[in-house]
């Protein structure tokens, strides 16, 4: 069985968890960087990224995430999980994980909207899928090899990079698990790859 990882310093873990199980995967909690190596694909949780970063370096976890990317293995970035994979942040030096070749703003939504719901067309996923925007960001820039899976209000909200997925809203809050799906898929096809 494909074994799913949730990056679980911070933020909506369990709901990621329900999902990914609820998409035929096995889901484990990932609070030790060893736990990693079990793993085939992680997903990195919405919250608060510049909290998530601080417990990143305080667990140890920055070099073993790199080493993880490195391996390509696929990693689901979502909300806050979205600006730890991008390679660039709007007012920020320096990237978090850094590996996603995308620009994200982060709470781009303005602050009277912190958080709405949109039915969204999603790229080779949905027609219409429910998505929860809390304090999201959004991608501002993409690089070529980039595709963009969904944008909302002409602004890129999901995009895919090679074995990087990345989206602005929480695709765990809701009962519609295709989304979560897609990863899924992303993960056996790596899986496969790697064994061959
Ligand atoms: N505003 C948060 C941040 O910048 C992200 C919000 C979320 O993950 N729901 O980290």
């Amino acid at each position: 069985m494909i074994k799913i990882g949730v990056l679980a310093l911070q933020g909506a873990v369990r709901e990621h968890m329900q999902s990914v199980e609820a998409c035929g995967a096995e889901a484990i909690a990932v609070k030790h960087k060893e736990e990693l190596k079990e793993i085939d694909g992680l997903i990195l949780p919405g919250g608060e990224s510049t909290t998530m970063r601080r417990l990143i370096d305080k667990y140890d976890f920055m070099d073993a995430l790199k080493e993880f990317a490195a391996e390509g293995k696929p990693m689901f970035g979502t909300c806050a999980g979205l600006i730890l994979l991008a390679k660039n942040l709007v007012g920020y030096s320096e990237p978090h994980i850094g590996v996603m070749d995308v620009t994200v703003e982060r709470n781009s939504f303005g602050r009277q909207v912190d958080s709405f719901e949109a039915d969204l067309a999603i790229r080779d996923v949905a027609s219409e899928f429910p998505a929860v925007f809390i304090r999201a960001p959004h991608i501002v820039e993409a690089g070529e090899n980039v595709e963009i899976l969904a944008k909302h209000n002409d602004r890129i909200v999901a995009a895919r990079e090679g074995q990087f997925l990345g989206c602005s809203f929480h695709p765990e809050l809701t009962e519609d698990h295709r989304f979560t799906g897609y990863f899924v898929e992303m993960v056996k096809e790596a899986k496969q790859k790697q064994l061959v």
